[in-house]
C-alpha cells in the first residue's frame, strides 16, 4: 500500500538530516509499503526548504509543499492531508519526537487488524518543564469535562489514517483548526499505541508557553460552548444575589431606618459587577472573533512552491 508521511517543518534545519536518515532505515525495514515523504515547509526562515530540496533531488520519494509564510502547524497538517496521495497517511514531527520505529506496528493495525487509524500517546512527559506539564494536564482534564470530543491526555498528532479517515478530516474546512479534537470528533475505530517521551533530536521547540496558552483557548472555543452557558449562568446567579440584597436592605430600612450608608462597599460591588460583565463580554467576544474569521473563508494556507505534480509535467514535456 502507498503510505504518505506528512512532516510539518518550521525552522527544522538542525533536525531534518537526522529525521531523514532514521526514516530511510525504517523504510528499508518496511519494503511492503510504498513510501512518500511529504514535507510541509511552514514558511521557515532558515535553510529548511533548501535541505528539503536537496533531499528531493536525491530521492524521488521526497515531495514538498512550501508555504508563502508561517501559517502554523495546524495549517501544515491540513496541507499535508490535502496533498497526500497515499492509501494511508501518517503525520509526524520532524524532530523525531514521534518515533518512526512505531510505524510498522501502526501499519499493521490499519492494514491487518481492521482499524481505521492508529494513534499514539506518550505515557510520561519526561524532559518537559514541570509547569508546562502541569497546565497541559489541567487543560486535558478541563477539555474532557466541557466538550463532547474525546481528547486523550498525552495524545500526539502522530497518527496513521486510512483514506476514509483522511477524507473525513478534509471535509472539515474550518479555519480555526484543533486537530487533536478533530481526530476524536470524526470517530472511526482507533488503536492507541503508547510510548515513552523522547526529547527532540536537535533544534528547539517552536511552542512558547504563551503560544500554547492561546492554542488551548482555540481548542476550547472550537470544541465547546460551555463558557457561553457559564457566563449566562453567572448572570442569573448575580441577579439572585442582588434580589436577596434588595430584600435585606428593605427589611433593614423598615426596622432600623437610615440605610444611606455604605459608600465604600457600594464601589466594591459596582467594580465587581463591572468586572464580571467585561469578563462575560470577553467570552462572547472570543466566540464572535472565531466566527468572524470563519465567515471570511480565507484559505487555510497559501502554497508558495511545490514539487507535487512535477513528474507529470516533465513527462509531458518529454513527450511533447
Ligand atoms: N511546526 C510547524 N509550524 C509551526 C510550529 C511548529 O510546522 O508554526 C512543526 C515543527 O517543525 C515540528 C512540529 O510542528 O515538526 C512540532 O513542533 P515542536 O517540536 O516545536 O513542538 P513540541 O514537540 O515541542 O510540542
Ligand atoms: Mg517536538
Amino acid at each position: 500500500m502507498k503510505l504518505t508521511a506528512v512532516i510539518p517543518c518550521y525552522n527544522e534545519e538542525a533536525a531534518l538530516h537526522f529525521f531523514y536518515e532514521k526514516m530511510r532505515e525504517v523504510m528499508q525495514e518496511m519494503p511492503y509499503a510504498e513510501f512518500e515523504l511529504l514535507f510541509i515547509d511552514d514558511g521557515s526562515k532558515d535553510r529548511t526548504l533548501d535541505i528539503i530540496k536537496e533531499l528531493a533531488a536525491a530521492d524521488e520519494r521526497v515531495k514538498y509543499v512550501s508555504f508563502s509564510r508561517n501559517f502554523g502547524k495546524e495549517a501544515a497538517i491540513y496541507a499535508g492531508l490535502e496533498n497526500s496521495r497515499g492509501d494511508l497517511t501518517v503525520i509526524m514531527d520532524a524532530d523525531l519526537q514521534d518515533p518512526p520505529s512505531l510505524l510498522p506496528e501502526m501499519y499493521r493495525a490499519v492494514t491487518e487488524e481492521g482499524y481505521d487509524s492508529a494513534a499514539t500517546r506518550r505515557v510520561n512527559r519526561k524532559g518537559e518543564p514541570p509547569i508546562r506539564s502541569f497546565f497541559a494536564r489541567r487543560f486535558y482534564r478541563l477539555m474532557n469535562r466541557i466538550s463532547k470530543a474525546e481528547i486523550v491526555d498525552g495524545a500526539r498528532d502522530f497518527r496513521m489514517m486510512n483514506r476514509a479517515f483522511v477524507n473525513a478530516l478534509l471535509e472539515m474546512k474550518e479555519y480555526n483548526r484543533f486537530s487533536k479534537g478533530l481526530f476524536g470528533w470524526v470517530g472511526f475505530r482507533t488503536k492507541w499505541l503508547e510510548f515513552e517521551n523522547v526529547e527532540r533530536v536537535a533544534g528547539e521547540t517552536k511552542w512558547s508557553f504563551w503560544k500554547l496558552f492561546l492554542y488551548s483557548i482555540d481548542g476550547i472555543v472550537a470544541f465547546s460552548t460551555i463558557p457561553l452557558s457559564l457566563s449566562a449562568f453567572l448572570g442569573i446567579l448575580m441577579c439572585l444575589i442582588a434580589a436577596a440584597a434588595i430584600v435585606f436592605i428593605v427589611v433593614r430600612q423598615i426596622l432600623y431606618g437610615g440605610s444611606a450608608f455604605g459608600w465604600p462597599s457600594m464601589v466594591c460591588i459596582v467594580m465587581f459587577l463591572g468586572g464580571i460583565q467585561l469578563f462575560c463580554i470577553g467570552i462572547l467576544g472570543s466566540y464572535l472573533a472565531k466566527t468572524y474569521l470563519e465567515v471570511k473563508k480565507r484559505p487555510i494556507y497559501i502554497c508558495g512552491e511545490t514539487n507535487i505534480g512535477k513528474e507529470q509535467e516533465t513527462a509531458q514535456e518529454q513527450r511533447g
